[in-house]
Order: C-alpha cells, then structure tokens, then sequence
C-alpha cells in the first residue's frame, strides 16, 4: 500500500454506512483517517471496487459523521445503488461484525489475533480459529405448468409475495433442504431441481442459492408459525412481486419471460 492513494471507506456506526450527502450515494474517499477526520476502532482491506482499494472501517457508536456525509442504514440503500457497491458494503458490514463479535475466544474467553493473509482469527491459547459465519439458505421458486407458487411472511411489506426461502441446517445437502422447506411451509413435494444462481444477502450473513423446481405432488397446507399465505400463482396475474434487485424477483422475472416466450412459440404454430 502507498500512503498516498486514495482508498473507499466503507465505515460503519452500528448498522449504517457513512456515504456523501449526495446522490448518487457513494462512500468517503480518502488518503488516511485523519484526513476524515475520524477515530477508527477496526479496519480491514476487503477489495476492489471500480479499480478502487475498499477498507471496511468500524467507527465508535457515538462518532458523528464530517461535513457532507452522514449515516444511512445499510437496508435502506439496497437497490438505489449499483450492484458492485452493495456488494462490497454488504461484504464490509459483514467483516466489521465478524470482528466486533469474535474478540475473544468462545472456548476459554482468551482475546483473539488476526491470522496473518486470511480472513480468520484465531485463539493464541487453544488454537481454535474463528471465519466470518455464512449461513447458506436455499431460495426456491415452484411452478405448476405456467403458475408460481408464491406466498407470504409475517414480515413482508402488505400486499407483497415472494417465492419460499429457507435455511440450509447441518449435514444436509441443497437438494435435502429444498424438499424438506417446501413440505415443512406449505406440504407439497417438488422435483427436477435446476440451480439458478446465487446472491449474497448481509442480513446478517445470507447467501441466497436459487432453484427452480417443479411441482410433483400434494396439496396446499400452510405451516402458520411461516408462512401467513400462500397459493398458485399464473404468471399473467401475478401479485406485488419482490424487489427487482432480489434475486426472489430475478427468478420470477426469467420463469415469466420464458413461459411467456413458450406460448407465443407454440400459438404461432
Ligand atoms: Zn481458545
């Protein structure tokens, strides 16, 4: 590193990024901390943005932000930004609370040390290492001829459906948890899995692996302690969808296009 460049500072109070009080929003850049005028608790390279040098920087709770720039929460940023920037605060946000949270050793309680040239931490005393958590969760979208089975959290925004989502538990592979997800929430079996895609999720430590599978049997039974609604779904009358930059929304997207494509073909002939 030369001390000279200016490097993008993803810093974190809490939950919230700094960014400039302007739009686009984008993060500070500067040479070192104290040309932001900043006290620093933590910081770490963690990429490349635009051919940029990224540090994910942890900021005391009560530093307040310099002259134009203030904090936003980092949910609330998610889709009015360009991808390789949420991906790269989603990254930050991650490491600062992996860092914040794994200070000391859950075994004996001794402080931890940075493994030099790896994202781990390690216990001088025991030697028991320390990774940021990824908890991977399968995202699923169940079609019916030209339907989508969709349904609704407690937590969602009113009116709005998604396709079903779950947590991938110790010593299961993706396939087990996508059949054992789709009977637990809604009582329906499901075949022909085809991967999609995938999608870090930092809230906290997601990564979205998205399926599309079909229908293979059983009726509608809704888990209530889950799911507070859910039905089949035609893709010509389709309910308020997910956001477009989810990867929820990108799978419905290309299910719709394709069926869409498959009628015109088969009423063209
Ligand atoms: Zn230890």
């Amino acid at each position: 590193m030369t001390n000279t460049e200016a490097v993008l500072w993803f810093a974190l109070r809490e939950e919230q990024l700094l960014v400039r009080d302007e739009e686009p929003v984008g993060v500070p850049s500067a040479v070192s901390v104290e040309d932001l005028g900043l006290s620093v608790t933590f910081e770490q390279e963690v990429g490349v943005v635009d051919g940029r040098r990224c540090l994910a920087v942890d900021l005391p709770t009560d530093a307040e932000a310099p002259e134009g720039m203030v904090f936003r929460d980092l949910r609330g940023l998610w889709g009015v930004d360009d991808e390789a920037f949420f991906k790269m605060a989603g990254r930050a946000k991650q490491i600062v609370e992996w860092n914040r949270t794994n200070r000391f050793c859950g075994r004996d309680g001794t402080e931890t040390v940075p493994v030099p040239m790896e994202l781990a931490k390690k216990c001088p005393r025991c030697g028991m290492v320390f990774y940021p958590r990824l908890s991977p969760a399968a995202i699923v979208l169940v079609s019916r001829g030209d339907e989508i089975l969709m349904a609704r959290s407690p937590g969602f925004p009113p009116g709005m459906y998604s396709v079903l989502a779950g947590f991938v538990e110790p010593g299961e592979s993706i396939e087990e948890t996508i059949k054992r997800e789709i009977r637990e929430e809604v009582g329906v079996e499901v075949e022909n899995l085809r991967y999609f895609g995938s999608q870090p999720w930092p809230f906290p430590n997601s990564l979205m692996i998205g399926f599309i599978v079909d229908y293979a049997g059983g009726e509608l039974r809704i888990d209530p302690s889950e799911i507070e609604d859910a039905g089949w779904y035609r893709i010509d009358d389709l309910p308020q969808l997910p956001p477009r930059v989810s990867i929820a929304r990108a799978m419905i997207d290309e299910f719709v296009a394709r069926r869409g494509r498959g009628r015109q073909a088969s009423e063209a002939s």
